[in-house]
């Protein structure tokens, strides 16, 4: 059957700005794909970070100018698809994670099965956090209100005045509360302190604590620190991961970082050879890249997919997101639904 393809771009606006150490935002554009083969619609989703690559404009580009090729793909053989679609378009892995999912949505809709058991996973999941982004302290109360229904939450930090963020929130709850400093922490002794704080305030995990580029500081800051330390600007693709035995006890997955689902499987193989824990995270996204990493959820000890939720209105329904609890569909494919 023929292959067609669209696209679009849609603006996604967050209920609060989004801030995190190095950037703030309160509304992003992603690219969305439809891939059509006149039975069903596979769809992908590119949410381009700008700490990774160009926008959305360009991503538009790299489509219209590869438009015959990427109808040529394989459906069904995905390592030679994600070769092709790495050679295709090496400055952008979203765009290749929007079509790498699109494809996968295809493929399983045919085989009339929930992606999740292609990949071998359960429906069974453990809750995941809901982000609280960088915020003026006055702003804190309500957004610990509006997460009042999640039982996890994962506090971004990194800035001058973490300390305050922090006892903000403790004042407010006793939540598991998991850390995320995107590099915020430039030098050794101030990882060291910052370990050591939020060890005592009953804190689960430190994400990402300095400068990916900083990898020998980080695994001295494990050595040193109770608080498990899990990878994020340092794991971005497959090929990463062997370097990190000794800085990190685990590593976050994210479609829009590694260019897919098909190297995300990859990278959660290689997560489990080297004795990583797992995390899968996102970005700001809608339902379809949500959706899309959760298809992989069982094989993680740790997920972070709010990205859908965070979002003040969603244009698609996919997975379920009740506190937390993600609902993996029993439909084939993604089990996409445009809104
Ligand atoms: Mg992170």
């Amino acid at each position: 059957m023929a292959l067609s393809i669209k696209w679009s771009i849609q603006r996604i606006t967050t209920k609060f700005e989004f801030k995190i150490a190095r950037s703030a935002e309160s509304y992003y554009d992603v690219v969305v794909l439809e891939l059509n083969d006149d039975e069903f619609v596979g769809f992908g989703e590119a949410a381009p970070s700008k700490r990774y690559e160009a926008g959305p404009e360009a991503i538009l580009n790299m489509l219209s100018s590869k438009k015959d090729a990427i109808l040529n793909l394989p459906v069904d053989d995905a390592e030679s698809r994600q070769n092709q679609l790495e050679m295709m378009f090496a400055e952008s892995y979203s765009l290749q994670a929007a079509l790498d999912t699109a494809f996968w949505d295809l493929y399983a809709q045919r085989q009339g099965t929930p992606l999740w058991k292609i990949f071998g996973g359960t429906q069974e999941l453990v809750t995941s956090s809901y982000t609280i982004g960088i915020s003026d302290l006055r702003i804190i109360p309500d957004k610990i209100e509006e997460a009042r229904d999640y039982p996890i939450l994962k506090i971004k930090l990194g800035t001058d005045y973490d300390h305050d963020i922090m006892r903000a929130i403790r004042g407010q709850t006793d939540k598991v509360l998991r850390v995320d400093v995107n590099e915020g922490w430039k030098n050794l002794d101030d990882a060291r302190r910052g370990a050591d704080w939020l060890a005592e305030e009953n804190v689960e995990f430190l994400e990402q604590p300095m400068p990916a580029h900083q990898l020998d500081d980080i695994a001295q800051l494990r050595e040193y620190s109770s608080l498990p330390l899990v990878a994020d600007e340092n794991s971005v693709r497959p090929e990463d991961i062997p370097g990190l035995v000794g800085a990190y006890d685990g590593i976050n997955i994210k479609l829009m970082k590694c260019g897919g689902l098909t190297n995300a499987k990859k990278m959660v193989d290689l997560a489990q050879k080297h004795k990583f824990d797992i995390m899968l995270g996102c970005m700001v996204e809608t339902s379809i890249g949500i959706s899309a990493m959760s298809q992989l959820g069982s094989y993680a000890r740790w997920l972070d997919l709010d990205g859908n939720v965070l979002l003040a209105e969603d244009p698609f329904r996919g997975v379920g997101n009740q506190a937390g609890k993600i609902i993996l569909l029993d439909k084939p494919g993604l089990g996409i639904e445009k809104l």
